[in-house]
């Protein structure tokens, strides 16, 4: 059931989330833009994994900090599939080191800020641009946008402030675009993973088994990215048409208030 709104540009589809992502809207037949920062091995093989799923896939290396790399990236993806119609904010990046919020430096802040906040608003308002240019469907819809998110947005960890503030400036960067651009046919999504088992959360391994193992979540499981995908895939093959601005939780209930 997929539409002719089928060209998406998955930031950071190398590794983790983001490569489920890109995999499985080539099994729904998308032209995916596989972008990544330095992994060119990486993107690569997800290239193939998304060509092998059934979709065609370039790989493009930008920085999303970047806004030169930002608008290199979204001219040479109209260039390889033309208007684009889906973009899926995935890139993200974990503090270096985990400080308590008294010790948190300016450093740190500005990288977290950098590519978790200022690179997908910057995107997302150059695309949205490009998306109002794009002819709509027979039902009026020109484009869908998603924002990879997390329960960071709303979870105080006072070791990591520079990455639930950028989470949490995600969640009302959401709320803008759909206001803004409803009218326009562009639906606006912000997806909430839980603990997802990449290599981002490689290194707390532990920390989060034993979590889980107490009862951290109701689903009492790691999360993997194929989760997080079909929420995505959803979206992309348009079941969701009267939401917008919404907030999908994949998080194995974490977010449930419990007494
Ligand atoms: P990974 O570390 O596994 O992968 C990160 C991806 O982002 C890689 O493809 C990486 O590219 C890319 N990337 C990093 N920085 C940039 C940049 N400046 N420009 C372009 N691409 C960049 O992360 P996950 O898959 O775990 O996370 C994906 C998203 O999901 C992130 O936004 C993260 O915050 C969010 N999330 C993750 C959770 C988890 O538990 N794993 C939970 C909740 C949210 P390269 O390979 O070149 O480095």
């Amino acid at each position: 059931m997929t539409n002719n709104l089928n060209s998406a540009i998955v930031t950071g589809s190398s590794r983790g989330i983001g490569r489920e992502i890109a995999t499985a809207l080539g099994r729904l037949g998308f032209n995916v833009v596989v972008n990544y920062a330095s992994s060119q091995a990486a993107a690569e093989q997800a290239v193939k994994e998304v060509q092998a799923a059934g979709g065609k896939a370039v790989a493009i290396q930008a920085d999303i900090s970047s806004a030169a790399d930002r608008q290199r990236l979204l001219e040479h993806a109209m260039a390889a599939f033309g208007p684009i119609h889906l973009l899926v904010n995935n890139a993200g990046i974990a503090p270096l080191q985990r400080r308590d919020l008294l010790e948190a430096d300016e450093e740190s802040f500005d990288r977290l800020i950098g590519t978790n906040l200022k690179g997908p608003f910057f995107l997302t308002q150059a695309c949205a641009k490009q998306m109002l240019d794009n002819v709509p469907d027979a039902t009026g819809r020109r484009g869908n946008i998603i924002t990879i998110s997390s329960i960071s947005a709303y979870t105080a960890s006072v070791n990591r402030a520079d990455y639930c503030i950028a989470k949490a400036g995600l969640a009302m960067m959401t709320s803008l675009f759909a206001v803004r651009l409803a009218a326009s046919g562009i639906n606006v999504y912000e997806i909430r993973p839980g603990i997802i088992q990449t290599d981002m959360t490689a290194g707390v391994k532990e920390k989060y088994d034993r979590l889980i193992a107490g009862g951290l979540t109701p689903l009492a499981r790691w999360g993997q990215p194929e989760d997080v995908a079909r929420a995505v895939i959803a979206i992309a093959r348009g079941l969701l048409p009267f939401s917008t601005g919404e907030v999908i939780n994949v998080d194995g209930g974490f977010h449930l208030r419990q007494l």
